[in-house]
């Protein structure tokens, strides 16, 4: 989590509910994010501190109304942790650079994991492959 210095830099730069979601742990509510359905190719950044967190071809429709991941763009990009709060056993889901919360994983996705990394779009910022710099 931000310093509290950070933290009014931050209020004042995210939205109130990507501020909500990724610094006090909050949930978007289901089918509101914007990315839910997003099916451009490209890839998720952290709206954070902008560190690549996820890529368009692990991007599956998981029905629950939460963009849905089977994987992270790379080992590391993302960090989990117990969550036992509201009465659940959870893994929760920061990415591993700024410790924004970006959602939690469940064991229950398609192959080739099994798993789903069910994010909120508040955290996520998202850049489409024609926009990236060409390589040079
Ligand atoms: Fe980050």
């Amino acid at each position: 989590m931000a310093r509290e210095s950070d933290q009014t830099e931050l209020r004042s730069r995210l939205t109130p509910e990507q501020f909500h979601v990724t610094q006090e742990k909050g949930t978007e509510a289901p089918f509101s994010g914007a990315l839910v359905d997003n099916h451009e190719p490209g890839r998720y950044l952290c709206v954070v501190c902008g560190e690549e967190l996820f890529d368009s071809s692990d991007k599956f429709d998981s029905g629950t109304g939460w963009p849905s991941f089977t994987t992270p763009v790379s080992e590391g990009a993302v960090r989990e942790e117990l969550d036992t709060s509201h009465g659940m056993i959870r893994t929760e889901v920061h990415c591993d650079n700024c410790g924004a919360h970006l959602g939690h994983m469940f064991p229950d996705g398609p192959a080739p994991t099994g798993v789903r990394y069910c994010i909120n779009s508040a955290s996520l910022e998202f850049r489409n492959a024609e926009e990236e710099p060409p390589a040079s």
